[in-house]
């Protein structure tokens, strides 16, 4: 359940607590991606370590591959990814987006295609839930439908419908005791089927609300437009959840327009490919320039690799293609992410967010 702490005086931006089965989420909060059952190269301990308290990962992929069968075996997500805290988990639906299998979708739910062994899936909202069951998840995202960026009216008003027909399954599934089920707002960029579809979701009251059909392409106006406009639909006393959000400036103009709860691949993606995200603007490590860098990646990050290790190293290995370098460099753009996260609670609680986000973005 979800408490509001704080309103800050100036903005919308909120300090909350939700309660989960696996302890609290303090918010706003960000959550790392785990999409297969793991943070890329990092273990559990080193997400506690930088005041990670819940990750998402993904019912669909998981459905695939180990399979339902290995995961009730293995005692849920909990116990098979040795993870203590809070998990949420996606329904699959975003899978349309991403475009990661070939679908079919209908009104009763979505058809996919494995590419790996050809076998097709009928994913309803029904095993969609029935499957956040086994995982064991704390928070169960139930199953949209999400249209691409672009998608014209009448396209995104059927979407919208179903997206409706499914949560009135959704809603008399079972669930375990304490799960959350939160329903997904979507509607594109139209005004009036944002408001259909919030003002019917909000009336079967669900546990929270993520904000869905964002973040997959559209200008950065046009997202900060369709917050401002969906997010007062929600009731104050439940969290809401912007999807694949996102950037340091992405999450805090989405915190000042009330959202509570983020997750995206950024940190981790942008680690990957060498790109580091500092209080100074971004640094491509494998640039020359750092060869004989021998400052940490960020002078004022607390970070166990800015502790320990400078850009120079860094640098090297990236360039020798070492797997240290991905887990370093994870660990400090999570931990930066996360940073910014906590400064922004902070904040709020005392009245200065607008002040903190102005510090943060001018850096
Ligand atoms: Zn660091």
């Amino acid at each position: 359940m979800y408490t509001l702490i704080h309103t800050d005086k100036n903005t919308g931006a909120r300090a909350g607590k939700l309660r989960t089965n696996h302890g609290i989420i303090d918010t706003p909060a960000f959550m790392p991606v785990a999409t297969k059952a793991t943070v890329k190269t990092l273990t559990p301990e080193e997400l506690y370590e930088m005041g990670t308290q819940t990750l998402i990962s993904n019912a669909f992929h998981l459905y695939l591959a180990p399979g339902m069968e290995v995961l009730q075996r293995a005692g849920g997500l909990h116990r098979f990814m040795n993870w203590n805290r809070a998990i949420f988990t996606d329904s699959g639906g975003f899978q349309m987006i991403r475009k990661d299998f070939p679908f079919k979708v209908t009104d009763e739910g979505i058809v996919y295609k494995n590419p790996r062994d050809g076998k097709k899936y009928f994913y309803t909202p029904r095993v969609c839930l029935s499957n956040q069951r086994i995982l064991g998840s704390d928070v169960a995202m139930i199953l949209d439908e999400c249209p691409p960026y672009g998608s014209d009216y009448s396209t995104v008003e059927a979407s919208v419908e179903r997206t409706i027909k499914w949560a009135e399954i959704a809603k008399n599934e079972e669930k375990n005791r304490g799960q959350l089920f939160f329903a997904i707002l979507q509607g594109g960029t139209f005004a009036e089927l944002r408001r259909k579809c919030a003002e019917v979701l909000v009336g079967m009251e669900f546990d929270g609300y993520g904000i869905g059909g964002l973040s997959i392409g559209e200008p950065k106006e046009t997202m900060k437009e369709v917050l401002r406009y969906n997010v007062p639909f929600v009731p104050e006393d439940k969290p809401r959840y912007l999807m694949g959000v996102g950037s340091p400036a992405e999450l805090l103009d989405a915190i000042e327009c009330g959202i509570d709860i983020f997750d995206s691949a950024f940190p981790t993606r942008n680690a990957r490919h060498q790109s580091l995200m500092t209080g100074k603007g971004t640094v491509d490590i494998a640039r020359r320039k750092y060869a004989q860098d021998f400052a940490p990646v960020d002078e004022i990050c607390g970070c166990y690799t800015c502790k320990n290790y400078t850009r120079a190293y860094l640098h090297h290995l990236f360039k020798e293609s070492e797997l240290l370098a991905l887990r370093l460099a994870s660990i400090h753009n999570l931990h930066f992410i996360q940073s910014i996260v906590q400064g922004a609670r902070e904040a709020i609680v005392e009245d200065r967010f607008a002040e903190f986000k102005r510090s943060v973005m001018t850096l």
